[in-house]
């Protein structure tokens, strides 16, 4: 897929989230133009997860983080739809509970990553910690600011596991969650995800935004590179996260396992 914004910052160089539009939609002028796309993605995924899982020999961790309606579910529904329920675990995290206060901030994150042959989904992550905990001030500057370091040797212990790691950020636009969110509040099958408590981030906004140019910049690794996603259009997201999935799922170089000797003789008997 060929990007005239790219959705990979270069490792080491600052991220500047006004230099990223969330509204790019590459060469294509519709939904509808890219769904042929968007299906053969689907497709390939399906076909990579079975043989992932059969090899038994690679992880892969995919983490969303988002603004509050930037579609970290609708990108889970709609990008891993037809992959085999039984190879993918979705781990949400949200608000540490006191007994994970108690310990240090990737106690409960590493037993959520996925093992051999397995795709782990992280809906928000370890990176809330230098999200969410720095906007709000929920520990010491010093503590969040020495867990760019932690994250960056976690990722790596991961890498050097077999865990490979893709990170996207859903990129949208302030004026893309209004629209969401009025829309949370107008659709009675929606209502239920509206959270007053949103709006107080929402106000944040620009203190979310120099957080999360932060962790892109200097969590940004080759082990564990961040893709930031236009993500105002739905399609669009779910057609870049695809194709992403596709490209590094591609580059394990993966094979299903020898099957066992003499196979070409057997008889089934009655
Ligand atoms: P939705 O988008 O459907 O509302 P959500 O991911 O926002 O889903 P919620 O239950 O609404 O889920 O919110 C979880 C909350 O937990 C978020 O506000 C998030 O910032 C917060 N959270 C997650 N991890 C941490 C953390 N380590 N410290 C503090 N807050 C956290
Ligand atoms: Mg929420």
């Amino acid at each position: 897929m060929s990007h005239t914004q790219t959705i990979r910052p270069p490792v080491g160089e600052r991220v500047r989230l006004a230099d990223y539009n969330p509204d790019y939609h590459g060469a294509f002028a519709s939904k509808a133009e890219a769904e042929e796309r968007l299906q053969a993605a689907r497709d390939r995924l399906r076909e990579l997860q079975s043989v992932l899982y059969a090899e038994h020999r690679h992880a892969l961790l995919i983490v969303l983080q988002a603004m509050d309606a930037g579609g970290k579910d609708g990108t889970i529904r709609h990008v891993m739809r037809g992959v085999n329920p039984q190879g993918v675990r979705v781990t949400s995290f949200k608000t540490p509970t006191p007994e994970e206060l108690d310990h240090d901030f990737l106690w409960r994150i590493h037993p959520h990553v996925p093992g051999k042959g397995m795709i782990g989904i992280f809906n928000r992550s370890h990176y809330e910690d230098v999200l969410i905990v720095r906007v709000e001030q929920l520990v010491p500057r010093a503590v969040w600011e020495a867990r760019y370091d932690h994250i960056n040797h976690f990722e790596r212990l991961l890498a050097d596991s077999g865990v490979t790691i893709v990170k996207f950020f859903l990129h949208i636009s302030k004026e893309e969650q209004k629209k969401r969110f009025l829309a949370r509040l107008h659709e009675p099958d929606k209502r239920w995800k509206f959270s007053k408590g949103d709006l107080a981030v929402r106000e944040k906004w620009d203190d979310y935004m120099r957080a999360y140019e932060d962790a892109l910049t200097r969590c940004n690794t080759p082990w564990a590179p961040w893709h930031i996603v236009p993500a105002d259009r739905k399609w669009y997201r779910n057609l870049v996260i695809a194709e992403t999935l596709v490209e590094t799922l591609e580059g394990l170089n993966m094979r299903y396992p020898e099957p066992e000797a003499g196979l070409d003789d057997i008889v089934i008997p009655d």
